[in-house]
């Protein structure tokens, strides 16, 4: 009987990387073994068997001791971005007999603990040199499976259990399950990001879809402290943390915005409130961007939203930095939107009835059509370059871990 449970990882896209593909791997398997490491170091304490994550042939096979439950490492192996797939298998060598001896085996488990009645076994030979070709090693393993466990039979259209033999040089796996990961690339392959995270809906989702594109992401938050509560920002930092459930550990910068919101409030007209705070916005993390090696900035807007999310308005509001500005979510319905939310765990947080920074110097009439001229002549009221370096300098840093 094994100690461990094994579980074959797929790679999905990052097997299409051609030249790049070994790397891409690498990455994977550190990412895999990171998000692993509490699992390590229990495993460590009580001496059990020891927690691994191998290539090999392109897929990633992660060992982990009996003593954890299976679905706790599949949980934490399908979070990780890259993976395609994830099957919880069993290993035997590559012989019909000891195959035939684990399926049964197998099954035995399936019938006492499910009550399966019907099986189907599908085999994939991927060492041709094998002497039986892949129908044949599924027709000598199902006879055996039928001898071996009596109250089942074989149903081909809709078997309670379809078990697959995956037949290799050194061993074979047996399993019947994929359960599917989050597909994208491994976190570390594509740059690295400041994304803009309110504690809406909206920006959670996007941060979690650079980061399944392989960016790194750090998030900056803005509060209006005393206008928003500290209730609000640990809010905020509940929904970091479900970020860093995928992503392993998210920088977040956080900054008081209220010293610009009160300018702002004081000498420019009240219908522009919206569009300026969110130049500002943009300018102090694009500030903060550059200071951490950020190549981009991240926003959750989404095209005809709400006001400040209107052609017009976005255009404006680029037009306050250099660093490019991703909007992953721009063609998404607001139900899509929440769709992934919930998908990935974040919409049950972001309901929570918590004030933001946004609504706290809300117009009543926001321009919907701001002229960049106009605007400008606003801003050329405000000493602009010092409210933005008092931001910078009065920023918090926290790491937030899941
Ligand atoms: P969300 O659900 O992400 O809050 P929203 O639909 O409420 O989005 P807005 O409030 O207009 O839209 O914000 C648009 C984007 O501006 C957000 O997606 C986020 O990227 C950024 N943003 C808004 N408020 C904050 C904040 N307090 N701190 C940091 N970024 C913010
Ligand atoms: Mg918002």
């Amino acid at each position: 009987m094994n100690e461990q449970n094994i579980f074959i990882v797929r790679t999905g896209e990052v097997a299409l990387k051609g030249m790049n593909k070994p790397y891409f791997e690498k990455m994977l398997q550190n990412r895999i073994s990171q998000n692993l490491r509490e699992f390590k170091k229990q495993a460590e304490e009580n001496g059990w068997s020891p927690v691994s994550v191998r290539r090999n042939e392109g897929l990633i096979f992660v060992r982990a001791p009996k003593e954890i439950p299976e679905e706790k490492v599949l949980r934490q192996v399908s979070r990780v971005f890259g993976v395609s797939s994830v099957s919880p298998s069993v290993e035997s060598k590559s012989d019909l007999d000891a195959i035939g001896e684990c399926a049964v085996s197998f099954m035995m488990k399936q019938i006492e603990e499910r009550g399966i009645k019907t099986f189907k076994v599908e085999a994939k030979r991927a060492d041709k040199s094998f002497p039986v070709k892949s129908p044949d090693i599924a027709r000598i393993i199902g006879g055996k499976v039928l001898k071996g466990c009596k109250v089942l039979k074989v149903d081909v259209h809709n078997p309670d259990v379809k078990l697959f033999v995956d037949l290799r040089r050194d061993e074979t796996f047996l399993y019947d399950r994929k359960v599917s990961g989050m597909g994208g690339l491994p976190l570390g392959t594509n740059g690295r990001g400041l994304s803009l995270f309110s504690g809406g809906i909206d920006s959670p989702v996007a941060t979690w879809m650079m980061a399944k594109r392989g960016m790194v992401v750090e998030v900056m938050h803005f509060h209006s402290y005393p206008y928003t509560s500290q209730r609000a920002q640990e809010k905020v930092e509940r929904l970091v943390r479900i970020i860093a459930s995928y992503s392993g550990t998210v920088k977040m910068h956080i900054v008081n915005l209220l010293p610009v919101q009160e300018q702002i409030v004081m000498h420019c007209p009240e219908d522009e409130t919206t569009i300026l705070v969110r130049r500002f916005m943009m300018r102090i993390a694009e500030q903060i961007a550059k200071k951490n090696g950020c190549q981009m900035l991240i926003t959750g807007e989404d095209l005809g939203q709400v006001a400040s999310q209107t052609a017009d308005s976005l255009v404006v509001t680029d037009q306050s930095v250099s660093l490019p500005v991703m909007r992953p979510l721009i063609g998404m319905d607001k139900m899509e939107i929440i769709d992934r939310a919930k998908e990935i765990g974040t919409y049950e947080t972001s309901i929570e009835p918590y004030e933001d920074c946004c609504t706290v110097f809300l117009p009543k009439h926001p321009v919907t059509r701001p002229k960049l001229s106009k605007i400008l002549e606003s801003e050329s009221k405000l000493d602009v370059d010092k409210l933005i370096q008092d931001a910078v300098l009065s920023e918090e840093v926290k790491e937030i871990r899941y």
